[in-house]
């Protein structure tokens, strides 16, 4: 087994999956784009709607032996993947033949209709050297996903793959009953929005951007990284290799952040020396952002495409996502897919 696999199963198996990831980052297969559900908060677009395209068994492999190099925990996101249970086990048994199974799943719990369900599945996981999962819950996730679902997919990946290995909220079972009332609450989602504002790309930037002030472009708040508070004007942080949260390989093999930006074909480049250049590296988008952030972008958009930057903005994402949508034709291959840009 390579040695930066090796040091992440040792550590997940000194501290378990979340702690591991939380101290050396993540990466991971984004499966598919469809989702069983559309959370007004997904920064990818995902929703039942979208194309079923999906990794093949090869493309999993493939790409799930480079994220291993990577020295971080691997899983595989979506969408949800769990939507193709029969082609996601399959990917994993032929991973796990391979030596490079993801560590865990994510998922949106929606699959947890019953217990025998979510036990067999799990085991199959287990089975096949999977060690942990993460399972989300919020107000947008349970805005769709009833609660108990969440909670039995809970009780019961706690059971089973131990604490240390469900990386998911402590919230009790009566707050995450209490989401679900939130969001069938414009008030009280309107109050989470503002005290908890979302990375405003794809489906948020459409669903959720209402719910916060305009303000001048030079009193726009400080950026909201996802691992490391910031008050730079650039984006580095979310690009740097110390520091980037997520590295994404999808289904149409696209190195994807968690902004919206692609940073290369996992086919032509390897995941590891891309991250050894830089991620913000990447091309001329990455570092515009990582160095001048969404206002460097937009004058940059100005002065080449004639972009009308407004005078106002919510955030700074905001700026970045409405600049990002009027280059997308211009550089397709950098601000896509269309699922991410697309309504
Ligand atoms: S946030 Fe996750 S569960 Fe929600 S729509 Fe996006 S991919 Fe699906
Ligand atoms: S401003 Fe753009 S690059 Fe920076 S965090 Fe927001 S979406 Fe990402």
């Amino acid at each position: 087994m390579p040695d930066a696999r090796e040091a992440v199963d040792r550590l997940i198996a000194e501290v378990g999956v979340t702690a591991a990831g939380q101290r050396l980052g993540v990466a991971a297969l984004l499966y598919t784009y469809r989702c069983t559900i559309a959370c007004r908060h997904c920064c990818f677009g995902c929703a039942g709607e979208r194309s079923p395209v999906r990794m093949t068994l090869e493309q999993s492999v493939y790409h799930l032996r480079q994220l291993h190099e990577l020295g971080r925990v691997i899983h595989i996101a979506g969408g949800e993947a769990m939507l193709f249970w029969d082609d996601l086990l399959a990917a994993v048994q032929a991973a796990f033949a391979d030596g490079v199974q993801p560590h865990f799943i994510e998922s949106n719990a929606s699959f947890a209709t019953d217990d025998a369900l979510v036990r067999e599945r799990y085991a199959a996981l287990q089975a096949n050297g999977v060690v942990g999962m993460l399972l989300s819950a919020d107000p947008y996730h349970q805005a769709f996903v009833p609660p108990e679902r969440f909670l039995r997919a809970r009780r019961l990946a706690r059971e089973m793959f131990g604490p240390q290995n469900v990386w998911t909220t402590n919230a009790s079972d009566d707050t995450i009953v209490d989401f679900a009332a939130i969001a069938r609450d414009e008030a009280r989602l309107r109050d989470h929005v503002r005290a908890h504002p979302p990375v405003l790309v794809g489906t948020a930037h459409r669903e959720l951007r209402p719910f916060l002030d305009p303000v001048p472009l030079g009193q726009l708040p400080p950026g909201r990284a996802w691992r490391v508070p910031h008050n730079d004007p650039g984006c580095l942080v979310e690009f740097a290799r110390e520091t980037i949260w997520e590295l994404h390989i999808d289904p149409y093999d696209n190195i994807q952040t968690n902004c919206g930006v692609i940073l290369g074909n996992a086919r032509e480049t390897r995941l590891l020396d891309l991250l050894e250049r830089g991620p913000e590296n990447a091309n001329f988008i990455s570092k515009l952002l990582a160095d001048e952030g969404p206002l460097g972008l937009a004058d940059s958009a100005r002065r080449e495409h004639g972009f009308d930057i407004p005078d106002r903005a919510v955030t700074k994402c905001d700026l970045c996502y409405s600049t990002r949508t009027l280059l997308r034709p211009h550089y397709p291959h950098i601000l896509g897919p269309a699922e991410v840009y697309g309504k």
